[in-house]
């Protein structure tokens, strides 16, 4: 007989937790940016081997998927599918102690927890480091938890960094398998839900000064490419009304996403991050622009209308000016929805663990975007100071991973109460 869920909280260990993050910390890429950790480099594999011996050391079987994913495995008192709970230990150029590390940490002293309470899940429980889920220099990103959905497809493995080297290569020299790829797949009936805690990479919840946010959904995102052609002139003899100037068209798109990033008060956001310019000279009236812009929200149908009315209004824009005006989409991530029964174990789980929540969509992409296709997924966010992310000032304090991590291991066993019925 298992004690009540408030009892196991108590077990969860977060000293212990910190340790981890600071002895984690320490596996580091020698001359980069001093918490950057790439996939595929050196200290990401010595990282794993010691991420390994902690969860061996926890009481899981480990093993590598074909991807390369490192999986601890301890049985349930049922004959269930697994609840999976992780996240990632590879870092951006540049990136923190904090963004996947938490996760996948706060995971191994969850298995922990469990043991020093004495308490049994009715479900296995599988705790996944998975395998390079930052973007990186092959142009992919998640890459364990594309294996694991079915959507790490030969055009992606066959991607090369500026050195020539393939993504499948690369995974090779990362004890990936990639022959056996095929295997990592998971079935929807391999996984009973998939929990993720990350930091939140934003500034709300500090700003709310509230310890989780439940995640209602991971946006979809839009990225659109757009082709501004007018005519280069000389910026002194040519006449206004006679340009035809592509910067003109382009500074009214930056405005008209930024404007329907304010009209959505908080329900989309929007980016024109990239801008070339030709012939980019301070006395020629430019000639032509490309620029890339992208919109990201949990509502599809919003994404697609307000696309519509940013391009409506560089066509508009365009003709004015003789300019013409191309969009083409460069990719379309859908939105997630987080399962609303891991939603409701979640928010019940910090009401367990004393933690104040709110629900909030993730604005960024995750491994659970992946896992989605496949299973139920749930989110939790811990706060990041000044909403900072992907950057080596990147800080979430202990008392904060600490309440994170018990409201974790809560939400766990309330949902595997629930789902084993
Ligand atoms: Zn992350």
């Amino acid at each position: 007989m298992s004690p009540p869920i408030a009892e196991l909280v108590a077990s969860f260990d977060g000293a212990r937790l910190w340790s981890d993050l600071e002895a984690l910390a320490t596996f580091r890429d020698e001359g980069a940016s001093p918490h950057t950790r790439r996939a595929f480099g050196d200290s990401y594999e010595t990282a794993r081997a010691w991420l390994r011996e902690q969860m061996d050391e926890a009481g899981l079987t480990t093993r590598r998927d074909a991807a390369g994913s490192l999986i601890g495995h301890q049985p349930g008192a049922h004959d269930l599918p697994p609840l999976v709970v992780g996240s990632h230990i590879d870092t951006v150029d540049g990136g923190g102690r904090f963004d996947g590390a938490l996760g996948v940490l706060a995971a191994v002293e969850l298995v922990r927890s469990l043991a020093r309470a004495d308490y049994v899940l009715a479900h296995p429980i599988e705790v996944v480091d998975f395998t390079a889920e930052e973007p990186n220099r092959y142009g992919s990103s998640c890459i364990g938890s594309r294996a694991w959905s079915g959507t790490l497809d030969a055009r992606l493995l066959a991607l090369t960094d500026a050195d020539g080297e393939t993504l499948a290569e690369a995974m090779r020299r990362a004890g990936g398998e990639i022959e056996q790829l095929g295997t990592a797949r998971r079935s929807a009936e391999s996984i009973a839900a998939y929990i993720e805690l990350h930091i939140e990479q934003g500034p709300v919840l500090e700003r709310e000064q509230l310890d989780v946010g439940v995640v209602s959904g991971i946006v979809g995102i839009r990225r659109v490419h757009a082709r501004l052609t007018g005519r280069a002139a000389h910026a002194g003899t040519t006449p206004v009304g006679t340009r035809r100037d592509a910067l003109a068209v382009a500074s009214e798109v930056v405005l008209a996403v930024e404007q329907e990033a304010r009209a959505a008060a908080g329900e989309l956001i929007g980016t024109v991050g990239r801008l070339a310019v030709e012939p980019n000279a301070p006395n020629v009236v430019p000639g032509l622009v490309e620029l890339s812009l992208e919109v990201r929200s949990l509502d599809e149908q919003r994404l697609d209308a307000s696309l519509e009315r940013i391009e409506a209004t560089a066509q508009k824009a365009g003709a004015d000016r003789q300019v013409a005006v191309a969009f083409s989409l460069l990719s379309e991530l859908p939105a997630v929805a987080a399962d609303p029964r891991l939603v409701a174990a979640l928010e019940e789980g910090a009401a367990v663990a004393g933690a104040g929540t709110m629900r909030q969509p993730s604005w960024g992409g995750h491994d659970a975007s992946q896992i989605a296709r496949v299973a139920p997924v749930g989110m939790l966010f811990a706060p990041s100071r000044d909403g900072l992310s992907h950057h080596p000032d990147e800080w979430t304090s202990p008392e904060q991973c600490a309440i994170a991590g018990r409201t974790l291991l809560a939400g766990l066993a309330l949902l595997d109460e629930q789902l084993a019925g």
